[in-house]
């Protein structure tokens, strides 16, 4: 059976980490703590939510966080000059504006606005060159917070085959990107599969490390990992029963016939989805660092 990764132990373990930092610089004379601030825009319930939890962390580990609400039917023009007050704003140290955006505005215009260094989400492309090319740069939270599970839980990465299915801009392909840099965790060798893969199976068997990030629950099944195989599931999609909620969370594999024969593998939910938080307050302390 395999060792189940606790990202909610893990996570916490984490933000308490960076509280102690934060304390720490604070004795020390620091004038103010670390500031974060989002933006939402409508009235998205699991937008709305996430955003919530992104606050809540700050207060948690004694970061300030500001939040920036618009309605649905705000101007592309309205939201780019918000973005550039919180990029000229020395209060802030970085700041996230939280996807998805209504299809009236080009998100890929928004992402680029947002000044390098205040992109604590890792989203815009100078950070993803930079990133890519292995030099410092803020990592997208998501693969960020898998690199920091690998590592906390000593798997070892290096020279070992790993298929990472999906190939999104926040996680399958940064995530490939990680795990094939040099250092451990990474030094891996790495397959990108997405929806035109052919026989993907013939890959995930020979694979030591297995992510999987399409959003297609229980996809992964037993017959197509061998044994030992390290699994780190990122999918989350709500599949609707007849609980009291009406719902619960589903990841991309199927957790009771891989868990047997995996030698690691992370649960939907308390996996990778704590961490993804965890990173954000990460990746905050060291906008921090840079600016203060
Ligand atoms: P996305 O943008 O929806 O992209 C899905 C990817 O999966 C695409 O690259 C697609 O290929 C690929 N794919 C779809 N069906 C496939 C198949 N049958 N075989 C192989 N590849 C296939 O993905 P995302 O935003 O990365 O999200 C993926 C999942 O992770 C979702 O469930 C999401 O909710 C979850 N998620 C979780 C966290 C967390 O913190 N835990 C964070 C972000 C996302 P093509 O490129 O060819 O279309």
């Amino acid at each position: 059976m395999a060792i189940i990764i606790d990202g909610n132990a893990t996570a916490k373990a984490l933000k308490n980490e960076v509280k102690a930092e934060v304390e720490l610089l604070m004795t020390k004379g620091a004038k103010r703590p670390p500031h974060l601030a989002a933006i939402l825009v409508g009235e998205d319930g699991a937008s709305k939510a996430y955003v919530g939890s992104k606050v809540k962390d700050c207060e948690l580990v004694g970061y300030k966080s500001t939040l920036i609400k618009f309605e649905d039917s705000v101007s592309e023009s309205e939201l780019l000059k918000a973005i550039q007050e919180l990029n000229e704003d020395e209060g802030i140290d970085g700041f996230i504006v939280q996807l998805p955006l209504p299809k009236h505005i080009d998100q890929e215009n928004i992402i680029q606005s947002i000044h390098p260094d205040k992109d604590v989400d890792g989203f815009h492309p100078m950070n993803f060159g930079k990133m890519a090319l292995e030099m410092d740069a803020f990592h997208p939270a998501t693969p960020a917070g898998i690199m920091e599970l690998l590592e906390r839980y000593s798997i070892n990465t290096v020279g070992k085959m790993a298929v990472v299915i999906g190939r999104s801009r926040i996680v399958g392909r940064p995530m490939s990107i990680l795990l094939g840099s040099k250092g451990n965790p990474g030094d891996a060798t790495v397959i990108l599969a997405h929806s035109k893969t052919k026989e993907l199976e013939k890959y995930t068997r020979q694979a030591d490390i297995i992510i999987t990030a399409l959003g297609n629950p229980g996809f992964l099944k037993a017959d197509m990992i061998s044994e030992g195989a390290v699994i780190i599931d990122v999918g989350i999609t709500r599949v609707d029963d007849t609980s009291k909620k009406g719902y619960h969370l589903a990841g991309d594999v199927d957790f009771p016939s891989c868990a047997p024969i995996a030698s690691y593998i992370t649960p939907v939910p308390g996996g990778v989805g704590p961490m993804t938080r965890a990173m954000l307050l990460k990746n905050t302390l060291k906008a921090y660092k840079n600016n203060y």
